[in-house]
């Protein structure tokens, strides 16, 4: 095969009608960048993604404008702050389809969000001979929480196998997903492989065994219109600087009677109802489990990214994502010694792959030094890199504004890795 580069390719962008690129793009600004003297093509999306100028601005107007502590003010700034904080939470309630807001616990991102769910409901709940079911697919936030819980409670970790297409292995779903089965945590999409897990099939199956089901929606929610109600999931936990807004926030979404019925992990101002020496009482959910001062400022950026991913034409973002990851499949054959992870069916829009004789760090250096941003790692899913016998993968994850002329770059950037290591 000779190694033909794609610049002077004419690139036809393909955005179906509903989605202006080049609108869509000018909201961000870092879009603009040059890194290596060279434009930026940002493939990192899965790791963050970039900030729309809404977000940016809704977080610094709160906090040059109206900046106060929530809760407990009785000043007008302080309110101001608080109604602010508040319709964030409306915000994510809307998006998730949610029934209350009550349902929505603002936490640090995903990762606090699971461990929140390990510590307040599993922990105090499991007993020696229950088992918590996850997947051989899950990020590692996804497995550690699960670990120190079953080494507290005697509890036992199954998994559900992957298969070689990156698929979940439901064949023997039966064996692993017993009455012993308390709890079921899985992905909604896997961060390596993209795949999109048929989280309502398996909720379903749990459900009929009163196993209860967390799904980690960390890289569903950039790609896919979430609808709690038809996933059937109990708790879902996801980050914001994922979905276009600021680190630091992310939420647990769980339901009302759940919520309810567990104790606090953390204690604090602003959790409690009525404190003594000798006891407290809480306040409901969801300050209960929001113990100090949140970050203002970050939900209230997660609200504007919320309303943001809203306003778009979600039919056309997702033709537009589906036909980034179909050329950028199609495209990646062109290059020789590299071998796709991760073929599912129903992917979102990523692809991770392996270069073959060149570790995935000089694949991310090579393309780094031509301006391309992809993440070159185990991805914190140590777990499935095993089951695919690779010490890592280069991952290759799109979002919205991005453009075939990108994935073009890429292709580029890895033909001339293939020369560099020739
Ligand atoms: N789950 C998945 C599937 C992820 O991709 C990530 C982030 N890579 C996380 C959990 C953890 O998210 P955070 O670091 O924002 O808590």
């Amino acid at each position: 095969m000779t190694l033909s580069s794609t610049r002077d390719r004419t690139v036809v962008e393909s955005a179906p009608a509903g989605l202006d690129l080049a609108r869509l793009r000018s909201e961000f600004p870092i879009l603009r960048t040059r890194v290596h003297g060279k434009p930026l093509v940002y493939l990192d999306n899965a790791a963050t993604s970039q900030k729309p100028r809404t977000v940016v601005e809704a977080e610094a107007d709160f906090s040059l404008l109206e900046n106060a502590n929530v809760h407990r003010g009785v000043h007008a700034l302080s309110q101001r702050a608080t109604a602010a904080y508040d319709r964030a939470r409306e915000e994510v309630r809307t998006f998730l389809g949610a029934s209350h807001a009550s349902e929505i616990v603002f936490t640090a991102g995903t990762t606090a969000a699971i461990n929140l769910v390990a510590q307040s409901y599993a922990r105090p709940r499991l007993r020696s001979g229950d088992e918590i079911l996850l997947t051989g697919m899950e990020h590692h936030s996804n497995i550690v929480p699960w670990q120190l819980v079953a080494q507290a409670t005697g509890a036992r970790i199954r998994v559900i196998p992957v298969t070689g297409s990156g698929e979940l292995d439901l064949a023997g779903l039966n064996e692993v997903l017993t009455e012993r089965t308390r709890l079921v945590a899985l992905a909604h999409v896997s961060n390596v492989l993209g795949t999109v897990n048929p989280v309502r099939q398996i909720a379903d199956r749990a459900h009929a065994v009163g196993a209860t089901v967390l799904v980690d929606g960390a890289q569903a929610v950039p790609h896919i219109r979430v609808d709690l109600e038809a996933l059937g999931a109990d708790f879902y936990a996801a980050s914001g600087h994922k979905m276009f807004g600021p680190t630091g926030i992310g939420f647990l979404y769980g339901r009302a009677a759940l919520l309810d019925a567990m104790p606090p992990w953390q204690g604090g101002g602003g959790m409690i109802q009525n404190v003594t020496f000798e006891e407290t009482t809480y306040a409901p959910v969801p300050a209960k489990f929001e113990a100090g001062t949140p970050p203002i400022a970050q939900a209230i950026g997660l609200g504007a990214a919320v309303r943001w991913l809203r306003s778009l034409d979600w039919s056309a973002v997702e033709a537009h994502e589906a036909d980034l990851l179909a050329y950028a499949t199609e495209r990646l054959a062109d290059v020789p010694g590299v071998r796709l992870i991760g073929t599912a069916t129903e992917k979102v829009s990523m692809v991770s792959f392996v270069v073959d004789r060149v570790h995935p760090h000089d694949v991310g250096t090579v393309l780094d030094l031509q301006g391309i941003a992809v993440r070159a790692s185990h991805h914190c899913a140590q777990p499935l890199m095993r089951h695919f016998g690779v010490a890592g993968t280069v991952r290759a994850s799109f979002a919205a504004y991005n453009t075939r002329a990108e994935v073009n770059a890429l292709i580029d950037g890895l033909l001339e890795v293939r020369k560099v290591f020739a």
